[in-house]
């Protein structure tokens, strides 16, 4: 490992000041989990690291039927998970971070590096966007909220601008009770995702009256399937729709060759996934 000054800031306020103070030269770190690996690999190789362990109330969970829930970035996966309020009201959180790597890295782990890495074989984005999630990001110049599915850019790129931390995730109160999640990982419980399928919907007298779809390891980025969601929005849903929005999630997608299987292998899987997520959906509700 390359030799770096490591500084523990104890409010977000002066952290964000070192950020912006170093610029390129500094790096945030959370849980480690996913930063000391690409140091070792030297493919990062800061001046400065900049721990956000030390920012009071930076993992703090709250919850109010009316505004919803916010979880403050430095959340570990294992506190999400565990979390009371989030089993109640989020169950697909719950379950989707339960489904993140093994306990030893979702004990150290955060929300907030999770998102920040712009990995897109990563769980958790897919169901915050099927949940309508924002982040909250800071600067010294302030804070702006993007949408959850605005913020991912490109692989291991996000709307971050340099000296801007993302503080706090919000996900508005629940609204869609119909869930699923699929972590499709055919190797091991505790691999990455080949595939990854996060649905929520809400049905209205027979007809399904809202629904948003996120898809991991499938892209660039973690992905919103916005025109296979609209073949459900405002119908009746059928089988035939259901395959429907199958063949036409998979047109949104973008995989690649890798270990875990062929682009085409992916994208057939997504034709399976997707249609199969809504059937789990319909028989559970929140
Ligand atoms: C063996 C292994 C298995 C894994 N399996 C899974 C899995 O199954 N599913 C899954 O989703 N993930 C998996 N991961 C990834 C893991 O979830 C993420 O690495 C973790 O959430 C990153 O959080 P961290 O706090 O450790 O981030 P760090 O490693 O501390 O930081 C990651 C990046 O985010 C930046 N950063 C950290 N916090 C912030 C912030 N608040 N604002 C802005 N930038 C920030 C850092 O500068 C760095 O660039 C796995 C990782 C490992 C090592």
């Amino acid at each position: 490992m390359h030799k770096f000054d490591y500084l523990q800031p104890k409010t977000l306020k002066s952290a964000l000041a070192l950020l912006e103070k170093h610029g390129d030269d500094a790096r945030a770190i959370a849980g480690g989990t996913s930063l000391l690996i690409m140091m070792r690999q030297r493919l990062l190789m800061p001046k400065v690291v900049v721990s956000l362990a030390d920012i009071p109330r930076f993992d703090r969970v709250t919850y109010s039927a009316k505004h919803g829930l916010t979880i403050g970035a430095g959340a570990r996966h294992r506190d999400i998970e565990l979390s009371p309020v989030i089993k109640r009201h989020y169950p697909l959180l719950h379950e989707t971070f339960h489904k993140v790597a093994q306990p030893r890295i979702r004990n150290m782990g955060t929300i907030g590096g999770n998102l920040a890495a712009g990995d897109p074989l990563t769980d958790p984005g897919a169901s915050l966007i099927a949940l309508d999630a924002e982040v909250v990001l800071s600067s010294r110049a302030g804070k702006r909220v993007l949408k959850l599915d605005e913020f991912f850019v490109d692989y291991y790129q996000t709307a971050l601008n340099p000296g801007e931390l993302i503080s706090e995730i919000h996900v508005p109160p629940p609204s869609r009770a119909h869930w699923a999640h699929i972590k499709f990982t055919p190797r091991s419980i505790e691999d990455f995702a080949t595939v990854g399928v996060a649905l929520t919907l809400r049905m209205k007298n027979g007809i399904c009256d809202d629904i948003r779809l996120g898809l991991n390891s499938v892209a660039s980025t973690i992905v919103r399937a916005s025109r296979a969601e609209n073949i459900l929005r405002g119908q009746e849903i059928t089988e035939a729709r259901l395959q429907e929005m199958g063949e036409i999630a998979a047109t949104e997608v973008d995989p690649v060759d890798d270990n875990r299987g062929s682009a085409a292998y992916k994208r057939e899987m997504v034709k399976v996934l997707v249609p199969r997520a809504a059937r789990e959906a319909l028989r559970r509700a929140s």
